[in-house]
């Protein structure tokens, strides 16, 4: 078998494994990604939050993004019956990016592996890894390429950026549950036909099920009339409706009187799909000789579009600690990657898990917020979890409480 050497394996060419492959390159590292499909390919987790921009930077790709054209972002709107709130991103808390893009993320992801092989990265499309040897000196990696011929690669460290593949989590027996209960999600696109003068596309829209508060659908407009569409709900209540995924999507859709009012001239030419059981975590983030990035580590949920934020943190966080070991210091994976990551994921979680509870959405509705509390929530909402300057960050449990407390 032939067996080749890189410094940096990075397993997956969406967001995560792009990311850190520029910024690796930027290092001078040899990087060597490997990605199972041929791209453009879809995905889902297509409303960006602001904060992800900071890091685009940091690789050298927000020319690239830029110029893909993708729809305009700078908020959340969310919806309950008659109650409509929306937050926008530029009038927020922490210092950053107020706005950012929704992205069809078959164009948006192969936009950013472009400009990963652009600054360098060797990119093979069609090679899926299916073995990682942790016993060697330094990391052996089986690989399988598109015509069924296996190579090894020996890595001076390896990246797991794979998503949803989940390739050393199962590899290496760290899969752990997810502590949410099992949701599961019927989406597609659609052409939308919305002609509503009220209607925000430059907001992601968020509305809760008129009789069921842990069911939520999402309507994420694209440039050129076209929105993403979804529900998300515990698999068990999914399960009632039958028929096509798409008759289902559409029959759960139909429920809301308003989304009901504002897709009526919609034009359902995909067939909509399902993803069930998302949700996931890990024993460790990292290990002898690798970490794990973005969804490869932990997925919460969906409902504040934290995915790909997260995703681009941990590539940041990664590339840093490498930066280090690769100049002969002793890196402690735990307090310089895992623990500063798992800082606003668990920021994240207080939220996802008072949405589904109620509490955080009597705090969304609750007319009489004061202006300053609503900039923290704006900040989390735009993905600034790790800013501690903000106490809904800081001590986001004790925090969160009391306001619901105030609210409901
Ligand atoms: P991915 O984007 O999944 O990329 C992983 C890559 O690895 C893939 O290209 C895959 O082909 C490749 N791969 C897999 N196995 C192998 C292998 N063995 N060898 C080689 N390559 C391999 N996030 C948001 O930010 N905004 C949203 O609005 C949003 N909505 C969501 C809605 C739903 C219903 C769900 C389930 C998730 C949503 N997310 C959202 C989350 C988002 O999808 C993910 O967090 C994000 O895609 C993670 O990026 P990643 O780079 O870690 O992995």
């Amino acid at each position: 078998v032939r067996v080749e050497q890189c410094d940096v394996l990075v397993i997956g060419a969406g967001p995560a494994g792009s990311v850190a492959a520029a910024l690796l390159l930027k290092q001078g590292r040899q990087v060597l990604v490997l990605e199972r499909e041929l791209f453009p390919r879809f995905s889902i987790g297509e409303s960006l939050l602001p904060q992800s921009m900071e890091y685009l930077e940091e690789a050298g790709m927000l020319k690239a993004v830029v110029e893909a054209g993708f729809q305009y972002k700078n908020g959340a709107a969310f919806v309950r019956g008659e109650r409509y709130t929306d937050f926008d991103f530029r009038d927020k808390h922490s210092a950053g990016w107020g706005t950012t893009y929704q992205v069809q993320r078959a164009h948006f992801d192969q936009v950013l592996a472009k400009e990963a092989e652009r600054q360098g990265a060797e990119v093979r499309y069609q090679h899926t890894v299916i073995a990682f040897d942790q016993e060697a000196a330094t990391p052996r990696v089986t690989v399988r390429d598109a015509d069924g011929n296996e190579y090894i690669v020996e890595a001076g460290f390896v990246l797991d950026a794979s998503g949803f593949g989940r390739v050393l989590p199962r590899l290496l027996d760290l899969e752990m549950p997810s502590n949410f209960p099992v949701r599961g999600a019927i989406f597609t696109h659609i052409e939308d036909g919305i002609a509503s003068a009220g209607f925000d596309r430059n907001k992601i829209r968020i509305t809760v099920h008129p009789q069921h508060c842990d069911v939520w659908y999402w309507l994420i407009p694209f440039a050129g009339g076209r929105c993403s569409i979804g529900v998300v709900a515990e698999t068990k209540f999914l399960e009632q409706f039958k028929g096509s995924e798409t008759e289902r999507l559409q029959e759960l859709v139909m429920q809301d009187p308003a989304s009901r009012e504002l897709l009526k001239n919609a034009r359902w030419d995909t067939p909509a799909r399902q993803i069930v059981g998302y949700s996931s975590n890990v024993k460790s983030l990292w290990g002898k000789g690798y970490a794990l990035l973005g969804n490869a580590g932990e997925f919460l949920d969906p409902v504040f579009s934290s995915g790909v934020t997260i995703a681009v943190k941990s590539a940041s966080l990664a590339a840093t600690a490498l930066q280090r070991q690769f100049a002969g210091s002793a890196v402690d994976w735990e307090r310089e990657f895992a623990v500063p990551l798992k800082k606003g994921v668990d920021a994240f979680r207080t939220f996802v898990e008072s949405w589904y509870s109620g509490g955080f959405q009597s705090v969304i509705f609750y007319e009489k917020q004061q202006p300053e509390v609503r900039r923290m929530i704006a900040a989390i909402l735009a993905g600034y979890a790790w800013d501690e300057s903000n106490p809904y960050v800081k001590e986001s449990k004790r925090r969160l409480n009391t306001l619901e407390e105030i609210c409901s």
